[in-house]
């Protein structure tokens, strides 16, 4: 997008705006399904978990056409997974133990602010220290991130790398190790949304047991 148009975009959206959007939202969704907010009330129970970055070109349920109540969501800036983050642990467990989802995605983003302000040395502030989790990707990775010289491939490549890292997080989790030990139906995959081509990539490397999990991660009950 450009600056120009970039601009003009930002300017249009009003605090006062965003309020009648909701009506005129209402209106239209009513129109379209009556029974709409009726049926939402009574309760959830998507199959999906989605923990993706919080940059506002990448929501859920636009990018995968899906609806409210279809999933629940998690994001946080560049879709970082860690088990002391207390709020995504929560999300994690509820969402597991509770609303017992089929399927959690981790989704990053090619050209992720995130994952490219952890590939340069210069400080923004207090970010620095979530970043760092995605520098450790860098040293977790340094053989292959090294091959790879072109500042773009090297920035698409780290997106991969961190969702896949943020999903590998993701599945040594206790919470994930436990569903599966009881054998709880649940997938964890890792993809990556292009903002400029819209299209999602499923990374493959999705798991389903604890099969797959590093020795070092498993736990027993
Ligand atoms: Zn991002």
């Amino acid at each position: 997008m450009c600056a120009k148009l970039e601009q003009q975009q930002a300017h249009q959206i009003t605090y006062e705006g965003l309020l009648k959007g909701n009506k005129d939202w209402v209106a239209a969704t009513l129109k379209e399904d009556p029974q709409f907010f009726d049926r939402l009330s009574a309760g959830q129970a998507p199959p999906v978990l989605w923990i993706g970055c919080s940059d506002s070109r990448v929501p859920a349920n636009q990018i995968t056409n899906t609806m409210p109540g279809d999933i629940f969501v998690h994001r946080n800036i560049a879709n970082v997974v860690t088990h002391t983050d207390m709020n995504l642990l929560s999300v994690l467990d509820y969402s597991v133990n509770v609303l017992k989802i089929k399927h959690i995605i981790v989704c990053g983003h090619y050209g992720c602010g995130g994952v490219n302000a952890a590939l340069g040395d210069k400080q923004v502030g207090l970010i620095d220290n979530w970043l760092r989790n995605i520098k450790d990707v860098i040293r977790m990775h340094e053989r292959e991130m090294s091959t790879i010289k072109d500042p773009q491939k090297r920035s698409d490549r780290l997106v991969e790398l961190n969702a896949i890292e943020s999903a590998a997080n993701v599945m040594s989790t206790s919470i994930v190790q436990n569903a599966w030990a009881s054998g709880q139906e649940l997938s964890v995959h890792a993809w990556v949304y292009s903002l400029k081509t819209g299209l999602i990539t499923d990374l493959q490397v999705s798991a389903s047991n604890s099969d797959e999990l590093s020795p070092v991660f498993k736990m027993k009950a």
